[in-house]
């Protein structure tokens, strides 16, 4: 893994490790504890996004632990 970057329970984005809320969801939980980095640039294309009910294009994780 390339970084100690975070995920969010919630929603499953990517954020910054200085981030203390999710800038999406606005979720606390965010965790280090992740792994599969994904990036959905066309969630209405995707089969991924689709399992992840994801809407909008961004840096996922896919699990989040
Ligand atoms: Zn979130």
């Amino acid at each position: 893994m390339a970084s100690n970057r975070l995920a969010c329970h919630d929603c499953h984005r990517i954020v910054e490790p200085d981030e203390e809320m999710c800038p999406y969801c606005s979720s606390t939980s965010l965790t280090e504890d992740w792994a599969g980095y994904v990036v959905i640039t066309h969630p209405e294309e995707s089969e991924i996004a689709e399992k992840m009910e994801v809407s909008e294009p961004g840096e996922y994780a896919l699990k989040v632990r």
